[in-house]
């Protein structure tokens, strides 16, 4: 009878036949992923139905003593992934070409694919998935955003009946450990960036982290799935955590805020959604209100930034290298995924979690949902994106200065929410706060005060997020 069962439910794979797994990679994360599989290979087999056998490791170097049997290793991985007794493939090199490559050819010969590579994800979605649709596999990535958290999964299932508005996530761990010691302590981004990568926050070359390059992969990946719209990383606005400065994180906190390098991925609702009166049918934000220049359709923002963010929002207390995503849609509310965002073992717990659901859908013969872009909803750039902003400014400390200042301001149509006028002599300074104005406003405004002879410098201009103004 259960031979039976298992039969009527499986593709080919009966309840002994084995689930052949390569992994390719083994550092960090695939480390961990081999680990889990060789400890917990009586609950997998459980699990999936049928037992998971590693077949092979693919490494760069095989000399290596990496606790596994040196048969299992090998620097093939195209042969790897070609062998017939390979079902399933674990991809956890990085890089570009070899894993693009590797996966390709899995996907072509019907294997399904895990992945954590969001760098190859952000830009090569579209053929990847093209690829697993053509022979019926499964692509999956939960690893790619956010390590352990489960929050590629809920955009694609859980929430594909809702529409989703927002999603505004902390997702890299490492500029959070950074600018959290920062505000912590006081100390400067230097000093600090060098005592994270003693620690091991960050890694030798931290260009990919602290650019924003790292979130804007993920910021990709995360606004494909939640408008049904391909995006990739070249179309995500980037500014990284470089040029953000002690007094930064002073001057926010004076103001009751904390800095946080955030990935904004946010629906702008068009024409079709506004009222005769102009007012958006659905509930709105003040964005959606302030640019809706295209008409027809609604359009897509997504963008990284360093921003000052409210302490009592729930990001600000997300401190260290957790990570953090929240996902606001139109019927679910507000939703709030925390966790640890990056390394071996919580990484692995999100690789093992499409692993087995990957070998689940080899034996029971079902399928991972495919692709979803239908939507195609164009890019806004971000000159028309409004957000409100914190501007730090050295001026002479003599009258008329504030002003001259708020003048320029108001000649570019940006309105001032509060000003705040610190030290004295050469030490003067003004903080001005403003409401929501597009980022080109804002643009031209510091043009004209940095031509003021009573400003000496704008030393920081930074948007501020999650206020409900
Ligand atoms: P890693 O520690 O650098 O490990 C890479 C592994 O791939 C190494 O075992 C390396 O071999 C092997 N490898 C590299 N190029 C190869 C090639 N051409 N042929 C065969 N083997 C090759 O990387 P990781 O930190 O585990 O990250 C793996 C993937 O997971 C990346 O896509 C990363 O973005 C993603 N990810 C990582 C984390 C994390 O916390 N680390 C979190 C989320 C996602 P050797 O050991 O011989 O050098």
């Amino acid at each position: 009878m259960t031979e039976a069962v298992n039969q009527a439910h499986t593709g080919g794979f009966g309840a002994e036949h084995p689930i052949g797994v390569a992994v390719l990679g083994m550092g960090n994360v695939g480390t961990e992923v081999v680990r889990i599989l060789l400890e917990h290979a009586d609950d997998l087999r459980a699990r999936v139905g049928a037992p998971l056998v590693l077949r092979g490791v693919a490494v760069r170097r095989t000399d290596v003593d990496r606790g596994i049997p040196a048969e299992l290793l090998t620097t093939d991985a195209e042969a790897l992934v070609a062998r017939s007794d390979v079902d399933l493939v674990v991809e956890l090199m990085g890089g570009m070409d070899t894993a693009r490559k590797a996966i390709l050819a899995a996907l072509h010969g019907g294997k399904s694919v895990v992945t954590a590579n969001k760098a190859l994800l952000a830009d090569y979605t579209g053929e990847l998935a093209a690829a697993a649709e053509g022979s019926r596999a499964d692509l999956y990535f939960e690893a790619a955003v956010a390590g352990a958290i489960p929050v590629v999964r809920p955009l694609i299932q859980s929430m594909s009946g809702d529409r989703v508005n927002r999603v505004v996530g902390i997702v890299n761990g490492t500029t959070n450990f950074v600018l959290s010691a920062m505000d912590e302590t006081g100390a400067d981004y230097a000093g600090t960036l060098a005592e994270a990568t003693r620690l091991g926050y960050a890694e030798a070359d931290p260009t990919a982290d602290v650019e924003g390059y790292d979130a804007a992969a993920k910021a990709a990946i995360l606004a494909s799935l939640a408008f049904h719209t391909r995006v990739t990383a070249a179309d995500v606005y980037r500014e990284g955590i470089t040029e953000i400065t002690a007094e930064d994180l002073e001057t926010a906190d004076a103001v009751g805020c904390t800095v946080k390098l955030l990935a904004i991925c946010e629906r702008m609702p068009g024409t079709d959604r506004l009222a005769l009166d102009g007012s958006v049918v659905e509930t709105p934000s003040l964005a959606d209100v302030v640019a809706p220049q295209t008409g027809g359709k609604d359009r897509v923002s997504v963008r990284v930034y360093p921003a000052l963010i409210p302490r009592r929002h729930p990001l600000a207390t997300v401190n260290g290298a957790f990570n953090a995503v929240v996902v606001e849609a139109e019927n679910a509310g507000r939703l709030m995924f925390y966790g640890q965002g990056a390394g071996g073992a919580p990484t692995a717990s999100a690789v093992m979690g499409d692993l087995v659901m990957a070998a689940r859908n080899k034996f029971y013969g079902g399928r991972a949902p495919g692709e979803s872009v239908y939507a195609e909803l164009p890019i806004a750039p971000i000159g028309d994106i409004p957000t409100r902003y914190h501007v730090n400014l050295r001026v002479a400390d003599r009258t008329g200065v504030l002003q001259a200042v708020s003048g320029k301001f108001a000649e570019h149509g940006v309105s001032i929410s509060t000003v705040r006028q610190e030290g004295y002599d050469e030490g003067a300074r003004l903080v001005v706060v403003t409401h929501h104005a597009p980022e080109s406003a804002l643009a031209a405004t510091v043009a004209a005060l940095a031509e003021l002879d009573s400003v000496t410098s704008v030393t920081s201009v930074l948007r501020l997020e999650g206020t409900e103004e």
